[in-house]
């Protein structure tokens, strides 16, 4: 669980993000809108950054796998074959008072004192003569009522004894009494809607019953007066609100499929749905693909692309968004019964083995291993280290694989609020292939010549999400030290450690005076000798320290600046020469500006 100083490091990123430009509100000046997030100029180039490096290495640096960018909008039977329309949906909960909704399955167990309620009742009008009776003097009236308050210590089962004692009275009076009350009470509002709401240990029953009078006075009764409270002690329980401790109702399942219309009529044969993963459109346009492309198994199809799940509950900044982005891979391999007929066996996964280079004998056990691997190393190389990084196996007695999956492995970053999935890599069997062929009647069979024999290819799927990256990004980068500041005074500087790949901006161009004609002009012709080969920011303004922690909080990895040595002012050794200052160790060096933009390329490639 996220604890305060995790809280207070995300608050920090967050307003880091806002402040500089990576990631805003989406429709922010009309207040936002839950669940949609923009990338500001920095974000955008992080983004642009990320998803280039996942496709050269997934496609362009690979023989064996090619690209595809398919429509958001499919034909709905998609989703039918996928089986989306009829499971894709989550538990969904709502809180009776705070009227929040949740996701069932991320309700916190809590432990403490249940508070429950029958029902409540507006009695102000009967109350108000009852206690006109009982302030007055000594009277027939306030000894039945004496009597009753005595016998009934539950308010609704006193007033019912009173008026039946003034009923069954000989006085005329009482009896007119015992009626005008016994209409009041029929006229009363009164709601029998049970509610209970859990109270940690510690806490006073009072707010219990404020907490309930809010409820019932929601439901229209305005002076509520619950009524039949019980209290019980209850252990580890998932059915109160995390937030306001009341009443969840029972969960229902929530369909996560953004719905549409397509065309001008909006009716049942035009509804379409926005695509909530990319995956399928690479199964549906499987065969077209293998023809196109002339590849044969094993071999894959990628692709990035928005996706859309109208989630319960988005939470985590943008960790669970409505609207995202995904990289997935479809690598498609041959059956192990197969790979068994043409190589006499079927390679098992064994600790220790070499995954670097395919072999013909590989099981899905093995590919499953190496695109577990690949997919890690790739991590690795955009700045992500090992000990951030966990692999979590879903279990089939934790309900949490699906029935068709042969394993699935969830590549998870330790975010400040918790280690939580960044890429699923799932082993699919044969599944998705077959729903389609099933559904459209169009073959998904490929012959494979070299075993002279049909198949459904099986697949593996490494399914990752570009946001959730980019915030896992984030997190790793931010960082504060003391660095001195214009006076060399030490002071706090926050610096984003982007690894120089994926930093939206490579290298700084500053002049060390803005007023001085040379320096500038100097400066931005080295700012027009870098810009072809990489993303240069060009700054004037403001002392140079400040232009630095700038770009620091930027991730820039690097700086260059121009100085009166540049132009040769204090020997012509130093002519043509620039000072290089590296963001993490704030170290500097004097390198030949015609050195640049090589010196520069080979550390952000
Ligand atoms: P979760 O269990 O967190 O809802 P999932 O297991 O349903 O995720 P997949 O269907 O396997 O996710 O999707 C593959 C990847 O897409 C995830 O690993 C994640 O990176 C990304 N992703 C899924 N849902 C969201 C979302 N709502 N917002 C941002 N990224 C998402």
């Amino acid at each position: 669980m996220a604890g305060p100083k995790a809280n207070e490091l995300m608050e920090k990123i967050v307003s880091l993000c806002k402040r500089r430009g990576f990631i805003f509100q989406s429709s922010e000046i009309y207040g936002g809108i839950n669940g949609f997030w923009d990338y500001g100029p920095l974000g955008a180039e992080l983004k642009r950054n990320v998803k280039e490096l996942w496709w050269r290495s997934m496609t362009q640096l690979r023989e064996d796998v090619v690209g595809l960018e398919a429509s958001i909008i499919m034909h709905p039977k998609i989703w039918e074959a996928s089986g989306h329309t009829s499971t894709f949906s989550d538990p969904m909960v709502d809180c009776l008072g705070c009227r929040k909704r949740f996701r069932a399955d991320q309700i916190e167990p809590r432990s403490g004192t249940a508070y429950s309620y029958g029902g409540a009742t507006d009695n102000a009008a009967v109350e108000l003569i009852v206690s006109r009776i009982l302030h007055g003097g000594p009277s027939p009236a306030r000894q039945i009522f004496e009597d009753a308050l005595r016998q009934e210590p539950e308010e609704e089962q006193r007033y019912k004894l009173a008026v039946g004692a003034l009923l069954n009275s000989s006085d005329a009076g009482l009896v007119r009494l015992g009626e005008e009350m016994g209409s009041l009470l029929q006229k009363r509002v009164r709601v029998d809607e049970p509610f209970s709401v859990l109270l940690p240990p510690g806490k006073q029953a009072d707010s219990a019953r404020k907490a309930a009078k809010q409820f019932y006075h929601q439901r229209g009764v305005s002076n509520a007066k619950p009524f039949g409270e019980r209290a019980g002690n209850v252990e580890i329980t998932t059915r109160y609100c995390n937030e306001c401790g009341s009443l969840l109702t029972e969960p229902r399942q929530f369909n996560l499929m953004f719905k549409t219309y397509v065309g001008p009529v909006e009716d049942p044969d035009s509804v379409a749905y926005l695509r909530p993963e990319t995956a399928q459109a690479i199964f549906a346009q499987f065969k077209t693909v293998l023809e196109v492309s002339r590849q044969k198994v094993p071999f894959g199809i990628c692709q990035i692309g928005k996706a859309f799940r109208n989630e319960i509950n988005p939470r985590n900044y943008t960790f669970r968004s409505r609207e995202f982005e995904q990289m997935e891979l479809e690598f498609f391999i041959r059956p192990d019964e197969v790979v068994e007929k043409l190589a006499g066996s079927v390679a098992k996964h064994s600790e220790g083995m070499d995954l670097s280079t395919p072999r013909p004998t590989w099981g899905w056990e093995v590919w499953h291993r190496y695109w577990m691997e690949q997919r890690l190393n790739w991590y690795y190389s955009i700045g992500l280290p090992a000990k951030s990084l966990s692999c979590y196996w879903q279990s089939r007695e934790k309900n949490e694989l699906a029935h068709y999956a042969k394993a699935c492995v969830d590549i998870q970053f330790d975010f400040p609020f918790g280690t939580q999935e960044l890429e699923g890599i799932a082993a699919r069997g044969d599944f998705d292939l077959a729903q389609h062929q099933k559904f459209s009647g169009k073959s998904m069979e490929y012959f494979d010549e070299e075993a002279r024999t049909k198949y459904v290819p099986h697949v593996i799927e490494p399914s990752a999400g570009v946001d959730r990256l980019i915030l896992a990004l984030i997190c790793h980068a931010y960082s504060e030290d003391q660095a001195p500041d214009e006076k060399g005074n030490p002071e706090t500087r926050v610096v984003m450690r982007f690894h120089p790949r994926v930093a939206p901006v490579k290298v700084a161009v500053f002049p060390l005076l803005k007023n001085r004609p040379e320096l500038v002009q100097k400066a931005r012709q080295v700012r027009d000798l870098l810009r072809p080969h990489l993303t240069v920011f060009y700054d004037e303004t403001g002392a140079i320290g400040r232009r630095y922690r700038r770009q620091d909080e930027a991730g820039t990895p690097f700086g260059v600046t121009i100085d009166f040595d540049t132009l040769g002012e204090k020997g012509p050794e130093l002519k043509e020469t620039v000072t290089l200052r590296e963001r993490d160790s704030m170290k500097q060096e004097r390198v030949k500006t015609a050195d640049l933009p090589s010196l520069l390329l080979e550390k952000v490639r």
